[in-house]
């Protein structure tokens, strides 16, 4: 048998052929496939621009360099893969932290508001992550950050899907941008959706869509209305500010569609194996579930995240039997780079405790009966 992951990508026939299709198309990056793919991620997310690129990390890079003033510093949750806080680092911003919410993992508003009530001018924007897929109450944050002039760039590569209800009874679609600027995502192989590596930038406004598509493109602007000398000159292209090349290819797009195809469909069935593991689990030793109020939030389950005392004998517990969790995440602040910085163990106390006992347990939607029932069985066989 097969390691049981914690979480894995499932490529289709009709993936296969989508892209193989693409292969033999004559055209190979930023063409048809590219576009079809963003048009398609739009109406899935329900925003009006996306921009496909590289991957997840160069979504953050050029949405931070698209957003960026000349404040100091960014507002990011130390419970998120490192590259959350690297965006602002490489674009030669300072970071900072706000302490996690034990419950749910995700950055507690209340000590945001308490950073920027002490430093009301130090900040100009804030990256919120919707770990394991919690959606977070947007509508609240975008209250906080209009009070002391910050942007919002939601980093969502988990939660594709996930939705939070606003106080007009709206549910409001993480990814968006209703309540925040720019939103990003990441196509690798472990996120919702894959196209090998990749990721996306979404946004609400014309103006952010036209320079974040010039980030992507070495800073080149192609169309003549936005020409900073005119010219009708056929072969011109003009650049206004330096950029990397972060393009999407055709091929890695025609996979995200057919990866989208199934979108709604895998997210029931992520929601039914969370479900499932909250029935068999609760109770189980001193197993912690997430906590958030269902009738608010809609979770997309890229993480099923357990909380325990003894996470580091039960991951050892669950490697001997062949499945392999993960743990969602060493604290940001605590990385040697970090460390250097200033930053230190204690500063963010429950993103420390979090990360001494959370385990990423399987969830990814073709997971067989079978598997479930093991991955519980063996759980529960742990603290028996
Ligand atoms: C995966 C991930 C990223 C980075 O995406 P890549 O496509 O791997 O570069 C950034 N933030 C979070 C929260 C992620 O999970």
């Amino acid at each position: 048998m097969d390691a049981i992951s914690y979480g894995k990508q499932f490529i289709s026939d009709s993936d296969i052929e989508k892209v193989v299709e693409a292969l033999k198309s004559g055209w190979i990056t930023q063409g048809i496939q590219v576009d079809k793919f963003e048009n398609l991620f739009s109406e899935y997310i329900g925003v009006k621009h996306s921009i496909s690129c590289a991957n997840g990390t160069a979504a953050l890079f050029m949405a931070v360099n698209v957003l960026k003033n000349s404040k100091k510093k960014v507002i990011t949750t130390p419970n998120t893969f490192v590259a959350s806080a690297n965006c602002v680092v490489l674009n030669g911003l300072g970071v900072d932290f706000v302490d996690i919410d034990e419950k749910t993992g995700l950055m507690d508003f209340r000590l945001l508001e308490e950073k920027l009530q002490q430093n009301p001018n130090d900040y100009q924007g804030v990256i919120p992550v919707t770990y394991s897929g919690l959606p977070l109450d947007l509508e609240k944050l975008k209250e906080i950050c209009d009070k002391y002039g910050l942007w919002i760039l939601e980093d969502a590569c988990h939660s594709p899907g996930g939705a939070y209800l606003n106080s007009q009874g709206l549910w409001i679609g993480s990814g968006s941008c209703t309540d925040s600027d720019v939103a990003i995502f990441s196509f690798h192989p472990v996120k919702h959706l894959t196209t090998g590596e990749g990721g996306m930038v979404t946004c609400s406004t014309e103006k952010n869509s036209i320079l974040l598509k010039q980030e992507r493109d070495h800073g080149l602007v192609r169309n003549k209305e936005n020409y900073e000398v005119p010219t009708d000159d056929p072969w011109f292209y003009e650049m206004q500010r330096p950029g990397f090349n972060f393009r999407l290819t055709d091929i890695q797009a025609a996979l995200g569609i057919g990866q989208l195809e199934r979108a709604h469909e895998n997210s029931k069935v992520r929601a039914r194996i969370a479900g499932f593991y909250q029935d068999k689990l609760r109770g189980v030793g001193d197993i912690e579930f997430q906590e958030f109020d269902e009738e608010r939030f809609k979770h997309a389950y890229h993480l099923f995240v357990l909380r325990t005392e003894k996470r580091r004998e039960l991951f050892h517990y669950l490697l001997e039997k062949n499945i392999r969790p993960q743990v969602h995440y060493i604290p940001v602040h605590l990385h040697p780079y970090y460390k250097r910085q200033g930053f230190h163990e204690g500063m963010f106390p429950k993103a420390e405790v979090f990360y001494k006992k959370c385990i990423s347990i399987p969830m990814y939607p073709t997971l067989r009966d079978e598997e479930l029932e093991y991955v519980v069985d063996t759980i529960k066989g742990f603290y028996s």
